[in-house]
């Protein structure tokens, strides 16, 4: 079943008494109970049996509702956890990252908008899959840096054809060496398992700032965005960003790669709403899926090698 506004009302309930029972078993969970069917009234019937074939049927329309899968990709350099939240299931993989620079803190709340709307909203990621990484760096979110723990721009830190040495202590370091840091590592790991067709970043910048910035074959994307949002399609920012995601992914591996830069000045729930449809578009554009897009890493080693089989 499929939980859209158009849904049958008799699949509507049912899903309503689904959801009722999944919220009685987890209290009887956490209180260290075996979720035995203790019915209260509003519920199913008192006969109804928890592990019945149809309670496994409600239990799937449950998960089906809110498809929300949790994937852990690795840790930050001090050791905070990166999971990337995936939704729905088909060819058109979207990967959406949210706060690479963490000083940038709306990226990473209209990231979560985006992730709660998508838990909730099954149609926008029926017959495609959307993975969102919320908060790329977590360590700079909570310090209210651009870098990570240790001082790295991970926008300057991909293994790009165009990655070079800087000067430790600037805010654009590029680290010592490519994909140096683990939250880097994480994010390909990420690419890797999922093989997107399409990566959004979002990050801030000033209100005149504010643009659909591009790598690779993602021009016509970022036109479906400007429709929606009315910001400015650039395939160059205005300076270089040698080692920046859309580097790496987009002119060397020729991964679509939108860059979105929100206006920072704006409240993050009008930020949230200026982008919901070019969000939403991106993701539903189902453009055929490019074949193949993610070739081995350096060495023909696979960064999956350390990751057990996370779907
Ligand atoms: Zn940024």
């Amino acid at each position: 079943m499929i939980f859209n506004r158009h849904a049958e009302p008799a699949a509507a309930c049912r899903l309503v008494g689904a959801v009722l029972i999944a919220g009685m078993l987890m209290v009887a969970g956490m209180g260290g109970c075996a979720p035995q069917a203790r019915i209260v009234p509003s519920g199913p019937p008192a006969d109804f049996q928890p592990h019945s074939s149809e309670f496994r049927g409600l239990a799937a329309d449950v998960a089906r509702a809110s498809s929300r899968r949790t994937l852990d990709i690795g840790f930050a350099a001090d050791g905070r956890p990166l999971a990337v939240e995936v939704f729905g299931s088909g060819p058109w993989t979207v990967l959406v990252l949210g706060g690479i620079h963490g000083d940038e803190t709306r990226s990473v709340e209209v990231a979560r908008f985006l992730s709660d709307h998508l838990a909730v909203n099954s149609e926008a990621v029926a017959g495609k899959t959307v993975a969102v990484l919320v908060n790329a760096n977590p360590t700079g979110a909570a310090n209210r840096t651009r870098t990570n723990a240790r001082g790295v721009d991970l926008n300057r830190n991909f293994p790009a054809s165009n990655w070079r040495p800087g000067t430790a202590g600037r805010r654009d370091s590029p680290g010592p060496a490519p994909a140096s840091e683990p939250e880097t590592q994480s994010i390909l790991r990420a690419i890797e398992l999922l093989r997107p067709a399409c990566i959004i970043s979002l990050h801030t910048a000033s209100r005149e700032g504010a643009c659909n910035n591009f790598d690779g074959p993602a021009e016509g994307l970022a036109r479906l965005m400007a429709a929606q949002n009315g910001y400015p399609v650039l395939v160059n920012i205005g300076h270089p960003t040698p080692g920046s995601l859309g580097s790496w992914a987009g002119i060397d591996r020729g991964i679509a790669v939108l860059t979105l830069e929100l206006p920072e000045n704006r409240p993050a729930a009008e930020c949230w709403q200026r982008n919901r449809g070019a969000l939403l578009d991106v993701i539903s554009a189902d453009v055929p899926a490019p074949e193949a897009v993610v070739r081995p890493l350096q060495g023909g080693r696979s960064l999956t090698d350390r990751v057990p089989d996370p779907l």
